[in-house]
């Protein structure tokens, strides 16, 4: 590329829950601003990340996975991140190629069909599978959709990241950076800290509440000189049952829970944090549209 050229993005990252999404944006940008889980839909929120080379910045958008779905929590989710696909520059769509049946997501073609948005074809977790099968999916996903290009990574193990930084620079169009270089991230800590909070509640609970949790910080305040950040949040549930799985006998988990986010917290901020966590029973939450706003979904 020549040297005075520079060019810059929104870049949409899209795929069904644990494909690998949030793992490539840590891997990516070197730096946890992305939660990962085992299970699906941790992430509901756009997490914006920023990553500067030496010609290009792009400007990456961890949406929600997009599927079907009957619940009007899932379907806000499943818009939200249609909806974006407009808006974008370029769209990343990512596939698990260590799950047996990959089809293509139908709802997904269609739309990056009906937009003028170009899009390369992410194939993640090839750490997973013999290189034989990978050059078959390559050869029929190029099939299904006229990407930009094709390209095959392990987001966990760090494989072929130079590769496809090269073919997103590739599909940017040229502009400026939009955003000063070094911004790594446009979300503010608080919301952050919240993802970070029902990311340990997730993981720790074990109990089937994909859907169920919602963390609201109540207050965020630096004292010291921001050398002490001190939160409360309120982890809300949709009923007494899961109220009880989080708080746990005695109070035990979500002690639990408030220790392991206070830790990846104050790596977050650099500094003390002290966390104050409550558990709040908000009836029917994921199903009232009101309650979705408040949120911020
Ligand atoms: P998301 O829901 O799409 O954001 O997926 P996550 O980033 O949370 O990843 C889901 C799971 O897949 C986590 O357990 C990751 O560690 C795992 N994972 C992600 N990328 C890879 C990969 O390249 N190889 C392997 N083996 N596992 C991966
Ligand atoms: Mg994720």
């Amino acid at each position: 590329m020549k040297k005075n050229v520079f060019k810059s993005g929104m870049v949409a990252l899209v795929g069904a829950p644990n494909v690998g999404k949030s793992t490539l944006l840590n891997t990516l940008l070197g730096q946890k601003i992305s939660i990962t889980s085992k299970k699906p839909q941790t992430t509901r929120n756009r997490i914006l990340g920023v990553l500067d080379q030496p010609h290009a910045q792009m400007v990456f958008l961890d949406t929600p996975g997009i599927h079907r779905s009957n619940k009007p929590l899932n379907q806000r989710i499943v818009n939200l991140a249609l909806g974006t696909l407009g808006d974008v520059d370029l769209v990343m769509v990512m596939i698990d190629v260590a799950l047996e049946q990959q089809e293509a997501d139908a709802l997904l073609l269609e739309k990056l069909k009906s937009v003028s948005t170009p899009s390369i074809l992410v194939l993640n977790k090839i750490d997973l599978i013999p290189k034989l099968k990978l050059l078959e999916m390559i050869k029929s996903w190029s099939a299904v959709h006229e990407f930009k290009a094709i390209v095959p990574v392990s987001a966990l193990k760090g494989l072929q990241m130079e590769e496809l930084i090269q073919a997103l620079i590739e599909a940017l169009p040229l502009g400026p950076p939009l955003y000063p270089p070094g911004t790594l991230t446009d979300m503010p800590e608080r919301f952050i800290a919240a993802e970070m909070i029902r990311e340990k509640a997730f993981r720790m609970t074990g109990a089937e509440l994909p859907y169920a949790i919602a963390v609201s910080i109540d207050s965020y305040k630096e004292e010291k000189q921001g050398r002490l950040v001190k939160i409360h949040a309120s982890i809300n549930v949709e009923h007494n049952s899961q109220k009880g799985i989080v708080i746990g006998k005695g109070g035990v988990k979500l002690k639990q829970i408030g220790e392991a986010a206070r830790a990846e917290i104050e790596r977050l901020v650099g500094c003390q944090v002290f966390l104050k966590l409550f558990v709040r029973v908000q009836k029917n939450w994921t199903k009232d549209t009101k309650a979705l706003q408040r949120f911020g979904y």
